[in-house]
């Protein structure tokens, strides 16, 4: 990677985090079309098509011999000159990194996760929309680093309104007499793939209602249970919240239902990169 490549320099570029489970890449096609339409967001033009794209995925799986995984996949303007000039950069670094991942420790999923509020807000959609999955996560990472600071071990975001958007990397939902809530794309969120899988689940074959809705501070506070979801994390229960506690302060049952749902999903569905064929979509 040349040192003169935007997306270290400048944060310029786009990316995806998926995951592999027994050899099957999980909703490689939605990551994959995530990753073209925020890349067209920022006007860089991936050098591939999304199906050869999709191909060197499941590559990358295969030539490193990984059944549970993680693919980190970075598209980044290219290298140019020292200055901001997209124009001086001829051609688009494409990078898969094929690894593995904790991003918490195993007793989170035990025993639930703490947050805090930040005091920074989500940035918002004229500044740089959150919907694009970019290399620019400062804004994520100060709010992190703050609740690191605060003995917690994720942070939520609120936007300029002070509604709820997300966690700085995952989505955010809450469960209140049976209900299930999440704030809508608008809110300024990243649309998450596990948010979009869980909402299915919960519709389809959970019979439960799910609402995308404005949600404030008081409503998490005061919900049954409070869950976590995205490809790292997975599903993960909330039991505090700005050191108030969360339902009975243990993963609620709705909760450990979901995650059972979708992790039965990840172990039978997805683009196996043993097969000759394998199905994409
Ligand atoms: N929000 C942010 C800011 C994220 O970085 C992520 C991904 N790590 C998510 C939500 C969850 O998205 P997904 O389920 O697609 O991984």
């Amino acid at each position: 990677i040349s040192v003169f490549d935007h997306g270290l320099l400048y944060g310029d570029g786009v990316f995806e985090g998926i995951r592999c489970y027994g050899g099957k890449i999980f909703k490689l096609r939605e990551h994959t079309i995530r990753l073209y339409n925020s890349a067209k967001a920022v006007y860089i033009n991936v050098p591939y098509a999304q199906n050869e794209l999709e191909r060197f995925l499941l590559e990358s799986i295969r030539i490193n011999n990984i059944k549970d995984g993680y693919i980190r996949l970075v598209v980044t303007r290219g290298y140019g000159d020292l200055g901001l000039d997209p124009r001086k950069c001829p051609k688009a670094t494409v990078i898969i990194i094929a690894d593995q991942i904790a991003l918490f420790p195993e007793e989170v999923y035990d025993k639930g996760i703490r947050l805090i509020t930040s005091s920074l807000r989500r940035t918002p959609h004229d500044t740089l929309s959150p919907s694009i999955k970019s290399l620019n996560y400062l804004n994520n990472i100060l709010a992190r680093a703050e609740s690191i600071r605060a003995d917690a071990q994720e942070a939520i975001l609120l936007n300029h309104q002070g509604y709820v958007t997300e966690c700085s990397g995952d989505n955010i939902f809450c469960i209140k007499a049976g209900v299930v809530m999440t704030p809508p794309i608008h809110a300024g969120i990243l649309p998450g793939i596990t948010r979009a899988t869980v909402i299915e689940l919960l519709r389809t074959k959970m019979k439960t209602t799910v609402s995308e809705t404005m949600l404030t501070l008081t409503d998490l506070y005061s919900s049954e249970e409070v869950f976590l979801t995205g490809t790292g994390a997975e599903i993960i229960g909330v039991v505090e919240i700005d050191r108030q506690r969360i339902g009975d302060g243990k993963p609620g049952r709705l909760t450990r239902q979901i995650e059972d749902a979708y992790n039965q999903l990840t172990q039978i569905s997805g683009a196996n990169a043993y097969d000759k064929n394998p199905c994409v979509a």
